[in-house]
C-alpha cells in the first residue's frame, strides 16, 4: 500500500485509485520561454520518483503534462509581462521558435537525468479548442464575466475557493495591491481569455466566441488534464509555489465546471533553495544542468543531490552540496564496478534469499511512505556492506533500486564492457610506452584516450585499469 501525504487533506493517505488499477496523473510543465533551472528539475525528478513508485507498486500509470507555450505572464497572476514574449524579444526569434527551442532543451536535461518522458506530452497551443470549450461551459453555468473584452472567473461565485490553500479570502480580497487589473470584480478572479492585453504585440491568438486573444495560464492545465484524464483524476503535482494561485485557480474552473471533486490526491514538491547563487529566471542568471555540466558534473550526480532529500523539504543548493553528492555516486559506481568482477568468481551465500526479501521489503517500505527517498538510499549502503550476501545478490538488489533511482547503475556495466577498437590500440601503445620508461609518449596517449571518453588508471606491475571518463 502506497501512502502519500496529500495536500487536499494536510495528511498522509492511502493511495487508492478511482478506477481498477490505473491512475491518472497530471504534472504542470515548464513554460518554455528559457532554460529549465536546476530548482524546476528537482520537481521533476520528485515527479518521475512518484510516477516509478507507483509503477513499482503495481499500477499503470498515464502520466500528462503540459507545455505551456502561450499565455503565462511574470506573475502567476495575471500581472507582468508575457514570459514567451520576453524570450522572443531577448533572443530576436519567434514566440513559436522559442517555445520549441525551449522544449527541446527541457527534454534534453530530463532525459540526462533519467526522467522518463510523460505518457501524453500536450501544447497549450495545439489545444485552444479544447480551452474554448471549457470556458464557454463556464460562462454557460454562470461563472465567468467579461470585463473590456477579457473574460474572467468570478471567485465570488465559488465559495471553497480559499480551501484547498487555507486563504483568507477577506483579506485577499481587500487587500491593496500594486498593478491591479481595474476590470476584476475580485482581487482573487482571474483571466480565462484575453482580447485586451496590454501586450499589442501579441503574436500567437486564436479566433474565439470573445474575440480574436488568447487563454489564460490556468485554464491550460484544467483543460488538458481533463481531456487526457477524464472528469476524476487521481493525482495532479507540481511545485508547492503552485498551492495559493495556479492550483488554487485550477480547482475553482475545474470543479465549477464539473460540479464536482476533481482531483484526489495533491502533491507538491518543496523548493530548491540557493544560498548564494540566484535561481530567478527574471534576474537573468540562473543554474541550469548545463552550468553544472561545464563544471565537471554529470546530471546524475545532481539527481542523486535531489534523492538525499524528501521531497517535502527544502534542499539548500551548493557547490559544497553537489562536490558531497558526486563523490559518494562515484564510490558507488566504483563499489558496482568491483562487485561486477566479484560476481563472476563468487558462486551465491546461504542467505541471500533471505536477505534480499528483506532488503527490498524495506526499500518498499520507505519509498511507500510518502516517497522517502533518503532513507531508501540508506538501504543501498546497507546492502553494500553486508558480508553475508553475495556480489551477485547485491547487484540483483541494486539494480532492482534502480528502476526508481534511475542512476544509472546498469549503464555502468555497459560502458564499462564496449571498448572501442580505437581506444584498446592506444592503451596497448601506452603499456608500450610505460615500458620503453618514455613518460612523455605515456601522458601524449593518455590525453588522446581521454579524447575518446576514457581514463587510464595505472596499477602496479604494467597492469591497468579502463575506465569510461564521466
Ligand atoms: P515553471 O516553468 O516556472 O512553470 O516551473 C516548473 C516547475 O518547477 C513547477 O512545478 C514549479 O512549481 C517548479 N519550481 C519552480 N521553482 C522551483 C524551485 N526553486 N525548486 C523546485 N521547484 C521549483
Ligand atoms: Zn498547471
Amino acid at each position: 500500500m502506497v501512502k502519500l501525504y496529500n495536500t487536499r487533506t494536510r495528511q498522509i493517505d492511502e493511495f487508492q485509485p478511482i478506477s481498477g488499477n490505473h491512475v491518472g496523473m497530471y504534472c504542470c510543465g515548464p513554460t518554455v520561454y528559457n532554460f529549465a533551472h536546476i530548482g524546476n528539475l528537482r520537481t521533476y525528478i520528485f515527479e518521475d520518483i512518484l510516477r516509478k513508485t507507483l509503477q513499482r507498486a503495481g499500477y499503470d500509470i498515464t502520466h500528462v503534462m503540459n507545455i505551456t507555450d502561450v499565455g503565462h505572464l511574470t506573475s502567476d497572476g495575471d500581472e507582468g509581462e508575457d514570459k514567451m514574449l520576453l524570450g522572443a524579444q531577448r533572443e530576436h526569434l519567434s514566440v513559436l521558435q522559442i517555445a520549441r527551442k525551449y522544449e527541446d532543451a527541457f527534454f534534453e536535461d530530463t532525459k540526462s537525468l533519467n526522467i522518463e518522458r510523460p505518457s501524453v506530452v500536450a501544447r497549450a497551443t495545439e489545444h485552444i479548442q479544447d480551452i474554448i470549450r471549457f470556458v464557454k461551459g463556464l460562462e454557460e453555468k454562470g461563472y465567468a464575466y467579461i470585463a473590456d473584452g477579457n473574460v474572467y472567473f468570478d471567485t465570488s461565485k465559488f465559495p471553497s475557493y480559499g480551501d484547498f490553500a487555507h486563504l483568507d479570502v477577506d483579506n485577499l480580497r481587500h487587500g491593496a495591491r500594486v498593478d491591479e487589473d481595474g476590470n476584476k470584480k475580485n482581487k482573487t478572479d482571474f483571466v480565462l481569455w484575453f482580447t485586451k492585453s496590454k501586450f499589442e504585440n501579441q503574436i500567437l491568438t486564436w479566433d474565439s466566441p470573445w474575440g480574436v486573444g488568447y487563454p489564460g495560464w490556468h485554464i491550460e492545465c484544467s483543460a488538458m488534464a481533463m481531456k487526457y484524464l477524464g472528469d476524476e483524476v487521481d493525482i495532479h503535482c507540481g511545485g508547492i509555489d503552485h498551492i495559493p494561485v495556479h492550483h488554487t485557480n485550477e480547482i475553482a474552473q475545474s470543479e465549477a465546471l464539473l460540479g464536482h471533486r476533481w482531483v484526489n490526491f495533491w502533491l507538491h514538491g518543496e523548493f530548491l533553495v540557493l544560498q548564494k547563487e540566484k535561481m530567478s529566471k527574471s534576474a537573468g542568471t540562473f543554474l541550469t544542468l548545463s552550468v553544472l555540466k561545464e563544471k565537471g558534473y554529470n546530471p546524475l550526480h545532481y539527481r542523486y543531490l535531489t534523492l538525499t532529500a524528501h521531497y517535502r523539504s527544502t534542499l539548500s543548493f551548493t557547490f559544497e552540496n553537489l562536490e558531497n553528492a558526486k563523490n559518494t555516486y562515484e564510490g558507488i559506481k566504483s563499489k558496482i564496478l568491483e562487485l561486477r568482477k566479484q560476481a563472476k568468481q563468487e558462486t551465491s551465500k546461504p542467505r541471500d534469499e533471505e536477505l534480499k526479501t528483506k532488503y527490498i521489503q524495506e526499500f518498499n517500505d520507505y519509498l511507500y511512505n510518502d516517497l522517502n527517498t533518503p532513507q531508501a538510499l540508506t538501504v543501498l549502503f546497507a546492502v553494500l556492506k553486508d558480508v553475508d550476501l553475495s556480489a551477485g545478490a547485491k547487484l540483483e538488489i541494486l539494480e532492482d533500486m534502480d528502476t526508481v533511482f534511475s542512476l544509472g547503475f546498469k549503464d555502468f556495466q555497459e560502458k564499462n564492457l564496449s571498448i572501442p577498437e580505437e581506444v584498446q590500440m592506444l592503451v596497448n601503445e601506452r603499456v608500450q610506452a610505460r615500458a620503453d620508461k618514455d613518460w612523455a609518449k605515456s601522458d601524449e596517449l593518455r590525453d588522446k584516450i581521454a579524447s575518446l571518453g576514457f581514463t587510464v588508471k595505472d596499477l602496479p606491475q604494467g597492469k591497468y585499469e579502463l575506465l569510461p571518463l564521466e
